[in-house]
């Protein structure tokens, strides 16, 4: 097997979407409903390793009905953003680490890693032939979805032989629709999403599967997400179905849950490094339901933001549980969530320096 980088073959969509459609659909971005003209893939074997790179017209996959995704759920994925700096580059934010964690995500799902050159040349090749998808408007990217999934036909509980690599491409608006408004969240007393030596740190689908009916308490509730207590003693938080979560304290300080059972966001590595950077204490540690209510009525608690590659920082204003609600601070966000968002979307943007090299350009 050999690994040296692979070399994409090309094969352009005979009938791609056409441009005043396009620019038409870009108008009314939504989240993950609308996709670019093409995706990538690489194709997997045990007898042959990694094969047939080639980027394609976006179509269906042929899958056998004992396609062993289809049962036993060996599939792990990644997000990012491609999208135009303010000089108008495009550009991935930190897609090093992506390509890291998918890999740390394979190894937890007993699948093979993809070398991280070839995760980061098909994302690139894939960026190439679909460049105009991605839009220019504030708040905009072309959301990359990088993906793996167990495809050989057998019913049989052991790893796949064979696994789909694939990159797909969706051009989205912001995430939550009522823009920079603070969200609502539930605490979820009945489900849990992961626990000690489970999948939590790794980014599986099935770990979103478990996490739809918690979901869906949270919608039932009148809130916008779910917040997560740690499955052993429902005790202390841990993060939201598709973010982690922070605590700014009235002296100025910030806590976050550490890692172990939950995904290791690259938005929250890089907000601890800001916060670092700009002098803030901030701290790894346990964080419980109970001290949350406690702060939160104090006064202790002043913040509350929860971040992701998708919503990037959001502040938190109601929390919501079987127990009743209250509120954070006065509900409407604060200085540091602000401060943070600002230099983190800056530094994405192109707008100020970028000290880590986190921008990449493509
Ligand atoms: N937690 C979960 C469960 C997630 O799905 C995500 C999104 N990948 C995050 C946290 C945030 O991770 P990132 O900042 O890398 O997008």
């Amino acid at each position: 097997m050999s690994t040296a980088p692979l070399t994409f073959a090309v094969h352009r969509n005979a009938n791609p979407m056409p441009e005043a459609e396009r620019v038409e659909a870009f108008r009314n971005l939504g989240f993950g409903t609308l996709f670019s003209d093409h995706m990538a893939i690489i194709d997997w074997h045990a007898d042959r390793g990694w094969h047939s790179p080639r980027i394609t017209a976006r179509a269906p996959f042929q899958i056998d009905p004992a396609g062993s995704v289809l049962h036993y759920a060996q599939e792990i994925f990644e997000g990012m953003k491609a999208y135009r700096d303010v000089n108008g580059r495009i550009v991935l934010f930190r897609p090093d680490e992506n390509a890291k964690r998918f890999n740390a995500s394979a190894r937890r799902m007993a699948m093979p890693e993809l070398p991280e050159a070839d995760f980061l040349a098909a994302i690139e090749q894939l960026l190439a032939v679909d460049a105009a998808w991605i839009p220019e408007a504030e708040g905009a990217s072309l959301y990359l979805r990088p993906f793996m999934f167990a495809s050989e036909a057998f019913l049989g509980v052991r790893p796949s032989r064979e696994y789909i690599f694939s990159v797909i491409a969706s051009p989205v608006g912001p995430y939550f629709k009522g823009g920079a408004k603070p969200i609502s969240i539930w605490v979820s007393q009945n489900y849990t999403r992961a626990a000690q030596g489970g999948t939590g740190a790794a980014k599986c689908g099935g770990n979103y599967a478990g996490s739809l009916a918690a979901q869906a308490e949270a919608s039932a509730n009148g809130c916008d997400q779910v917040v997560f207590l740690d499955a052993a003693e429902r005790n202390w938080v841990e993060e939201l179905g598709g973010m982690n979560i922070f605590f700014v304290m009235a002296d100025g300080s910030i806590v976050t849950p550490p890692l172990g059972t939950i995904l290791p966001g690259i938005t929250r590595k890089s907000v601890i490094t800001l916060a670092q950077d700009a002098g803030i204490a901030i701290e790894e540690r346990p964080y419980s339901f109970a001290e949350w209510q406690a702060d939160a009525q104090s006064g202790r608690l002043t913040e509350v933001f929860v971040c992701g590659t998708a919503a990037v920082m959001a502040s938190v204003g109601t929390v919501k549980s079987a127990e009743g609600s209250f509120q954070i601070g006065n509900g409407t966000g604060g200085p540091v969530t602000d401060r943070l968002r600002n230099t983190l979307i800056g530094i994405q943007r192109g707008a100020i320096p970028d000290p880590h090299g986190w921008v990449r350009v493509i």
